[in-house]
């Protein structure tokens, strides 16, 4: 291609390029984007559009920070990228470090990979090669919930929403258990009779269920949703009597975004095994992160077989690692529980506006996450060119409308936000 146009590009992508969840041959129309800069993106014609997505979430810190291009600018100085196996560096070294530090009590074996799906393919294999090193190789199915998301490789679909995105592939997935989903909103009474349902299928398949699998709080895919941690906290302690493991997929509530650092805390628990990605690096690269206790680790490396067998080529890339080292600290440097927290607020108050709306089913908040639901399902097609005439990037699903933009967002970009999600739930 010698002319870059931007309609040459965008001819050329449609032909040639595809885009997530997207049909090749009737796509629907893409914005190209040239540069972005806190929370704004720029498109190549010159237009604006605020940021409400993090870029599916990962963006904690806006676009073209300073400090974190600087972290993978120097780095790329010394090394962009080298094999793990037989060799090591710096900054995977000072990640794990600062993972250990940071995640839940007795985390301590960090494994790293590149996105959070393959996070949770690893998390798998553990838990299934812990069984199996511990001489109980029947213990190799999953547990999980309906109305959740783990992501699109093979082992996470079997985990995900039976009835979700991934239906079409039920013949070829491993069949594994669901429980109905969390019921209890975030703030609502504990109800003891909930649990009933996953106790049955724990005393009923114990023996043949390696691991339980939960999205902690917030079922993010599956449809936006937060549920009671008292659930998270009931099934933990299920999944310790009736002797399988618990894995806690944090890659979407992880680094801050439900208003704990990690989702787990909530709960008061620690999983064990935890899978990390998206905001790890601060949206700037893919990287992601499977995080195990001693014992875990232990058990597998004391099987027949010792080693663990995974090893992305990519694992550990040093870019990677040192801008997710930047981007942690970065995190903790500010006063981020303080920002999500206002962030919060102002999302309740500002979406409250639209609970009485005849096409609104409900609306809701947590940390920095705001949420319309619609009772019918959004048709992205329509409200894509609206939401850009409006100034802003959201990108709906199913029957929710909603936002999970930057901490670094402020208080009248979020207003504006939250107008636009107001008057694409207007229709
Ligand atoms: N687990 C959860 C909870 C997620 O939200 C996602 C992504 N939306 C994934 C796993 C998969 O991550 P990735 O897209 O990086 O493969």
């Amino acid at each position: 291609m010698n002319n870059n146009s931007i309609e040459q590009l965008l001819s050329f992508d449609k032909e040639h390029v595809w885009h997530p969840y997207a049909s090749m041959t009737s796509p629907l129309p893409v914005y190209p984007v040239a540069s972005a800069r806190g929370v704004r993106l720029r498109l190549m014609d010159g237009t604006e559009l605020i940021d409400g997505t993090s870029s599916w979430w990962s963006a904690i810190h806006g676009y073209n920070h300073p400090v974190l291009n600087r972290a993978i600018q120097n780095q790329l100085n010394n090394i962009a990228h080298v094999m793990f196996g037989g060799l090591t560096h710096k900054p995977a070294i000072e990640l794990a470090s600062l993972l250990v530090e940071i995640t839940p009590h007795g985390l301590e074996k960090v494994f790293f990979c590149d996105s959070g799906s393959v996070a949770v393919e690893i998390a798998i294999k553990m838990a299934i090669q812990y069984w199996y090193a511990s001489g109980k190789p029947e213990k190799n199915r999953l547990l999980t919930v309906k109305s959740g998301y783990h992501g699109d490789t093979f082992m996470a679909m079997s985990v995900c929403d039976p009835e979700g995105l991934h239906q079409m592939f039920g013949r070829v997935i491993p069949k594994q258990l669901f429980a109905n989903a969390p019921a209890t909103g975030y703030n609502e009474e504990w109800n003891e009779d909930e649990i009933k349902g996953m106790e049955q299928i724990l005393h009923d398949h114990h023996h043949e269920i390696a691991a339980i699998i939960l999205e902690p709080v917030l079922q993010g895919a599956g449809g936006m949703r937060f549920y009671s941690p008292q659930y998270v906290k009931r099934v933990h302690e299920l999944s310790s009597k009736y002797n399988v493991l618990f894995i806690a997929d944090e890659i979407a509530t992880g680094f801050g975004r439900t208003g704990s650092l990690f989702a787990c805390e909530k709960a008061g628990i620690s999983p064990d095994i935890m899978c990390v990605g998206k905001a790890i690096t601060g949206g700037y690269m893919s990287l992601a992160a499977t995080i195990a206790t001693k014992e875990v680790a232990k058990t597998i490396s004391s099987g027949k077989d010792g080693a663990f067998m995974h090893g992305p080529t990519f694992m550990a890339n040093p870019l990677a690692c040192a801008v997710a080292v930047a981007s942690i600290k970065l995190l903790l440097s500010m006063p981020w529980k303080r920002r999500v927290a206002e962030i919060e607020a102002r999302l309740k108050e500002g979406l409250s506006h639209y609970s009485d709306m005849p096409e609104v089913a409900g609306v809701r908040a947590l940390g920095a996450i705001g949420v319309i639901e619609m009772k019918e399902a959004v048709d992205l097609k329509s409200v894509q060119e609206k939401i850009i005439k409006l100034g802003v990037w959201l990108r709906p699903f199913g029957k929710v409308i909603y936002t999970m933009p930057p901490y670094i967002i402020q208080d009248h970009e979020l207003d504006i936000i939250m107008d636009a999600m107001g008057r694409l739930a207007k229709g």
